[in-house]
């Protein structure tokens, strides 16, 4: 299989079972737009609600935050967003086509035409404006970045919860950017949502946290399930830093298309914290409580993409596999990523005794394992449908379930049946998933 058709096969699976929808399909659609699906919806929680066990609840000295996404306008002159943000764009003079220079291999890969306009920047955020009046005063930007929003509230997390260094803050949310090439399906969008954390330190030990959140989200990846042969860390160059970091690192996926950051790990020196001092005028340093005294903290920024990571747990657990002569897609998700743990499927739909097990088993399942009931279609179409789906165990009810109160447990990865009696199910479950 090219990987180009496997992309194809991942972007018609995702159609076909409800992962992922173009946005606004119905009217042609919307570039860099996307919309999750009900499979979708709950695979994507799930990343979130992993991504946020691992850096808020498992952890001691990390706290959650959810800050808006229209902030003053001031807050992205501080951040050099205003000024910095930008790709620089060229014009090929032929088609009139519009391109990133830094994505351009000296010819128009639209026509082929060589000659091409003076580079120009472009802002890439995403301007609005609040308010009744459309003037220059109530302009705001959907902002691009959710790391702002921490910075800018830094003092106040302290103020409330009277943290020591070292501490993070960690937040998801809606980020925007106007790309010029949206594109490879969900990995590059005008509209996705970032999962990052901003952890502040002491300088001497910015360069030894910067090690252990490399490490820690390389980590998180692969316990998740993704295939270590796919993932890479990438460091960066000292040309390619921000003129303040002393460091980044990519974690890098194997996409079809090619090795792709999923997440940047940076040390950021204490360049954010200063820059929001001058431009609010705010006394943003650090006061030890203990020593008395007062400095800005560094940074270190792990920033992934929920969107991006999404789609490389979608890529890493698509399967095709020869069953008696037919192709069976199975998306091996790992069970804590599955969008369903459990489907209870009656064997007849008509016998009365059978269903009514089958609904029982289902509302005492559902209390703490997410579960679906489906009796629409012969039993060997329920199991396609819930491998395609990465279903984890399948549960069948039987003739025979009425009599010895056990039923049959497929197991989505090894195909393995099981009969298991209907008072050990719930343990049985719980202990595999
Ligand atoms: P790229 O070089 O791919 O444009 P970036 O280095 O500008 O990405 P950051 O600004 O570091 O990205 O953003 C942090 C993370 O946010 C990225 O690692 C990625 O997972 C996600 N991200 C950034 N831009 C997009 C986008 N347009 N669509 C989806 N996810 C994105």
């Amino acid at each position: 299989m090219t990987d180009a058709t496997l992309m194809d096969k991942i972007v018609a699976v995702c159609k076909r079972r409800g992962f992922i929808f173009q946005s606004s399909e119905i009217y042609g659609g919307l570039s860099g737009a996307w919309d999750y699906g009900p499979m979708g919806a709950e695979l994507k929680r799930n990343v979130k609600a992993a991504w946020w066990q691992s850096v808020v609840h498992f952890r001691d000295d990390v706290m959650g935050l959810d800050s808006s996404i229209l902030m003053h306008p001031t807050t992205w002159k501080a951040s050099g967003h205003t000024d910095n943000f930008t790709d620089v764009l060229v014009d090929c003079r032929k088609c009139k086509r519009r391109f990133r220079q830094d994505h351009l291999k000296g010819k128009c890969p639209n026509c082929g035409g060589t000659e091409f306009t003076e580079p120009r920047a472009f802002n890439l955020m995403l301007k609005t404006s609040v308010g009744a009046m459309e003037d220059s005063s109530s302009v705001v930007y959907l902002r691009p970045e959710t790391a702002q929003g921490i910075f800018v509230n830094f003092t106040n997390v302290i103020d409330a919860t009277h943290r020591k260094l070292p501490f993070g803050i960690a937040q998801i949310g809606k980020s925007f950017r106007n790309e010029i090439t949206p594109g490879n399906f969900t990995f590059r969008t005008r509209e996705f949502e970032q999962m990052e954390i901003e952890y502040f330190c002491r300088p001497e030990d910015a360069a030894t946290k910067y090690e252990e959140w490399i490490k820690a989200r390389y980590q998180w990846y692969l316990d998740l399930g993704i295939r270590k042969e796919n993932l890479k860390l990438r460091v960066h160059d000292k040309d390619e830093l921000a003129h303040y970091a002393a460091g980044c690192t990519d974690v890098e996926y194997e996409f079809p298309f090619g090795l792709s950051e999923l997440e940047g790990i940076a040390n950021r020196g204490d360049y954010d914290l200063k820059q929001h001092a001058q431009f609010s005028g705010k006394d943003l340093m650090y006061h030890d409580p203990v020593t008395n005294e007062k400095f800005y903290p560094h940074v270190i920024e792990p920033s992934g993409g929920c969107d991006r990571g999404t789609l490389a747990f979608l890529v890493d657990a698509y399967h095709e596999e020869m069953v008696n002569d037919q192709t069976r897609v199975v998306m091996k998700f790992h069970p804590k990523l599955a969008p369903i743990k459990v489907a209870i499927l009656p064997l007849l739909k008509k016998n009365e005794g059978i269903v009514a097990l089958a609904k029982k088993l289902k509302s005492e399942l559902q209390k703490d394992i997410v579960c679906v009931y489906d009796d629409s279609a012969a039993i060997g179409k329920l199991y396609r449908r819930q491998d395609e789906v990465g279903t984890v165990f399948c549960v069948t009810v039987d003739v025979q379930s009425l009599e010895d109160k056990q039923v049959t447990v497929r197991d989505r990865d090894t195909m393995k049946q099981e009969r298991v009696s209907v008072d050990q199910l719930h343990k049985y479950l719980k202990d595999r998933l």
